[in-house]
């Protein structure tokens, strides 16, 4: 059988015409996807568990479904405050369930963009965000500038499918009506295909979009670099951004998590809405999980928050740096933790990873990892995109819904998981009585 139209469930492009030869329920071929998408579906099978293991009296055994559900509802029953936290690696049904239980437990709630574009989301909400779709940038953008990330690496088909490749209604001759900056610390293979690419040093990029800034806004630069960039290329570079067409700039964890963070994107954000006084252009971020961006729309429907929401009053809260899942593991403020689709133990910082560690948690994901093999209760579920269908946002905001490929019978999926939790957490009235004080 051949499926057409698959979504891959990989990363923030969200390809969505990977063409997929599945014979007997196995998956044979991935045509179109590139290395990294084409991996998640011939290697679905790699680190997976059929059954829910619970660790108790300090051995770890396998237990079915039902009880594993059952123990998990009790573990967060009996806690005083709980962290839920992941979430950009799932379907949107099943985040929803995860804000339900947050709202309902009077818990934390976090998504991974805590430690990725955080500070991209605060800073859009403080200045605005002036994007645009990636059909938009396909069809209009002359002018492809990448600051801070390598997509050839981490989003192989951004250039050939949105960005620089691709022939679109105003831009027909594909590559060659296109211009690529690069700007980054080390020259990447990005930065080799790049028109003109700008090695910065590092922790420099707010000084370099002040210059470009200033410039823009009729200033002189008296010194002959900045940021480690000759006064003459950041003119050249300006005068690249005025003259094109449309123009856009896409950013990754290079300009988020340099000195400044937010204050760098708000500077960043400022610089487009300065260039629309000159031509049109836009910015966007480079999301890296397949579902990050729905992780923050979906928090943002259901509580007003984008990630870091705090409902330990009864209501939503958010102050990103005190509500942030590494705030409240490294200030011991929880304790215990439902995680979902995501690995925190082989990223966190230390001090949030030792709390982690000493309290109970509960993970919920397709694949056992370094966070599984340290849970008190591991529930394994299905693959959303390849086993079970769900809906995401790609990296523009633009919702996908993502097509099953084959089968699985054994496993539930990330949503029906979440719902159990959520159903059997409200039929115990004497917890939302409790925590209610009704
Ligand atoms: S670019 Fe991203 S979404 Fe597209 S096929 Fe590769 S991993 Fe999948």
């Amino acid at each position: 059988m051949i499926v057409t139209d698959v979504v891959c469930p990989f990363c923030g492009c969200l390809c969505d015409d990977l063409v997929i030869e599945v014979d007997n329920n196995e998956i044979k071929t991935v045509r179109n996807a590139c290395r990294l998408g084409a991996s998640k579906f011939l290697k679905h099978k790699k680190n997976r568990k059929k059954k829910p293991i619970i660790k108790e009296n300090g051995e770890k055994k396998e237990v079915d479904f039902d009880y594993a559900i059952d123990k998990a509802v009790k573990l967060l029953k009996n806690s005083t405050r709980c962290l839920l936290y992941g979430f950009s690696s799932t379907s949107n049904e099943a985040i929803e369930y995860g804000v339900k239980i947050a709202e309902l437990l009077r818990g934390y709630i976090d998504n991974t963009s805590t430690v990725c574009h955080g500070p991209s989301v605060v800073s859009y909400q403080t200045v605005g965000y002036p994007s645009c779709t990636l059909g938009d940038v396909k069809n209009r953008a002359d002018l492809i500038i990448y600051w801070g990330c390598n997509p050839l690496n981490a989003h192989p088909r951004h250039l050939s499918r949105y960005t620089l490749y691709p022939r679109g209604l105003f831009t027909e001759r594909g590559f060659l009506d296109r211009k690529l900056i690069v700007i980054d610390v080390r020259e990447t293979d990005t930065a080799k295909i790049a028109t003109k690419f700008l090695r910065i040093e590092p922790n420099k990029d707010y000084e370099l979009v002040s210059a470009m800034r200033s410039i823009l806004n009729g200033l002189d630069i008296q010194q002959d670099t900045i940021a480690g960039i000759k006064r003459d290329e950041i003119y050249e570079i300006v005068d690249m951004m005025k003259s094109c067409r449309y123009g856009v700039l896409f950013f990754g964890m290079g300009l988020t998590q340099t000195y400044g963070r937010d204050r760098t994107i708000d500077n960043a954000i400022s610089l487009v809405i300065d260039l629309n006084r000159y031509t049109k252009f836009s910015i966007m971020m480079m999301r890296g999980h397949y579902n990050v961006t729905g992780s923050n729309q979906v928090f943002a429907w259901l509580s007003g928050f984008p990630y870091a929401v705090d409902f330990t009053r009864g209501y939503p809260r958010y102050n990103p740096g005190e509500t942030s899942a590494v705030d409240v593991l490294s200030n011991k403020e929880v304790d215990s933790a439902l995680i979902i689709a995501a690995d925190p133990v082989s990223n966190f910082p230390k001090e949030a990873i030792r709390h982690l560690l000493s309290i109970p948690y509960i993970n919920v994901d397709p694949f056992y990892n370094l966070s599984s093999k340290y849970a008190k209760i591991y529930i394994p579920t299905k693959i959303v995109g390849v086993e079970v269908e769900g809906t995401a946002y790609r990296m523009d905001n633009i919702p996908i819904r993502l097509r099953k490929v084959i089968e699985n019978e054994d496993l539930p999926s990330d949503e029906e998981v979440l719902k159990e939790i959520y159903e059997r957490l409200i039929e115990d009235e004497i917890v939302i009585k409790e925590r209610y004080s009704i």
